[in-house]
């Protein structure tokens, strides 16, 4: 991997070069820790610079198979390459994720996760996982709606979808899931053959998960299995053999993990809590080395207490250390909100808040809030464009709250007006 590296990925050209590290010395995994480590703002900052440009390599090492967009600080998500060999890894990968975690070709996967503006790696490998484990799959389309084509679904066509295609797993953002099963109660829809939720893609808390596992059994689920699905769109995915276990490196070969200080890069001791740094092994789009996850872990390289697997597995809690914030499952960067509305001139004072839509229910939905005090001549109607303009920031549709100024900054009694606000319970430190 480093000397296809040396050979044609643009940035560790650059990088490796400016620290002075001759590649033929890096030999073993101790080596690695004398590479400089990446980090998500200089992927971000020039996607293209960190994609192997090799064109003696063969054909299916080369071709572009797909791009996949992992959200940034910028509104613009950052695509990530794939090719053809990336995309057999992939499979590789989802095989030994479905057998960790129980999935077979008897299973029917409800693919649950959003029709996003960029295709997101959550959405678009869900058929991925299902070919590589030979099990049946159907999407529900939901999301909120964009485009001249009419093809999202609503929540109540979700369900019917899943009651019809009797479907076993359901595999989706756990805030979206837990809604879908509440909606089913009431139109008393008849979903026992769900047997599993793999959620990922925003925090969760062991209320809302046992909360999920509720609603199943009020519908006649009858052991029904929580799998958190620990991952991204750059590390590739974790499994867990049991609920609320660690998570194991299906594919160790493919991807090294190891415990680093952002700072120095000095590798810490396994059991250590610290920050999650992945070294792609054998990648030939994106590759990364030594790229700096964002997430605070320990790492146990002993046997596995429950399934016996050698491989790595990643502890929690994990504890998210980026400044980006996920609302309803879809990373978004504050600052460029503030940005966006900090230039409106009808907006006299403003604050963003990210909280639970329905306050008395600490397992709803995020919901993003923006209250606004207007200038005097303003126009009441101005709220409209100050929604667009926040979903154009972000891609998260926020709900536009008139009020006085003195509800959001009151001179006399802050030193300062609160931008910011996330009210929601499980915001601080639990797995996304
Ligand atoms: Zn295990």
């Amino acid at each position: 991997m480093l000397s296809l590296c040396a050979r044609g990925h643009k940035f560790y050209q650059k990088q490796w070069g400016d620290a002075g590290v001759n590649i033929a010395d890096i030999q073993t995994i101790d080596d690695l820790e004398n590479l400089p480590l990446t980090h998500k703002q200089e992927l971000m900052a020039a996607p293209e610079d960190f994609r192997l440009n090799l064109p003696d390599l063969p054909l299916h090492e080369r071709a572009l198979w797909e791009v996949l967009y992992t959200t940034g600080s910028t509104s613009d998500p950052v695509p990530l390459y794939n090719t053809t060999y990336d995309y057999h890894a992939y499979l590789h990968q989802s095989q030994i994720v479905a057998d960790i975690s129980g999935i077979g070709e008897s299973d029917v996967i409800a693919n649950l996760f959003p029709l996003t503006p960029a295709p997101m790696g959550a959405f678009v490998r869900s058929a991925g996982n299902a070919y590589a484990a030979g099990a049946t799959i159907f999407a529900a389309l939901p999301g909120g709606a964009f485009g001249p084509f009419d093809v999202h679904r609503s929540l109540d066509q979700a369900v019917a979808r899943v009651e019809k295609h009797r479907a076993t797993i359901l595999w989706g953002v756990p805030s979206y899931i837990r809604r879908l099963l509440i909606r089913a109660l009431e139109l008393k829809s008849d979903l026992s053959s769900v047997r599993m939720c793999a959620i990922t893609g925003e925090a969760t808390s062991p209320a809302l998960r046992e909360d999920i596992r509720r609603c199943l059994r009020e519908m006649g689920a009858a052991q029904p299995v929580i799998f958190n699905r620990y991952g991204s769109t750059e590390m590739g995915a974790f499994a867990q053999c049991q609920e609320e276990g660690d998570w194991h490196n299906p594919s160790p070969e493919l991807q090294y993990h190891e415990i680093v200080d952002p700072e120095t890069g000095r590798r810490l001791p396994d059991g250590e809590r610290g920050t999650l740094a992945v070294t792609h092994l054998d990648k030939r789009g994106t590759a990364l080395i030594r790229f700096v996850v964002g997430d605070i872990v320990s790492i146990d390289r002993t046997p596995c207490p429950h399934c016996g697997r050698t491989s790595e597995r990643v502890v929690g809690p994990v504890v998210r250390t980026k400044d980006l914030i996920k609302v309803k499952g879809m990373l978004i960067n504050p600052d460029v909100l503030l940005d966006a509305l900090q230039s409106m001139p009808a907006i006299a004072e403003f604050q963003i808040v990210i909280q639970q839509e329905d306050a008395t229910d600490p397992l709803s939905m995020d919901e993003m809030l923006i209250r606004v005090a207007l200038q005097n001549k303003a126009d009441a109607s101005i709220a409209e464009e100050i929604a667009a303009r926040g979903r154009k920031a972000v891609n998260v549709t926020p709900r536009v709250e008139i009020v006085a100024m003195e509800d959001i900054y009151n001179a006399g009694a802050q030193t300062k007006a609160v931008r910011f606000v996330d009210r929601r319970s499980s915001s601080a430190s639990t797995v996304r």
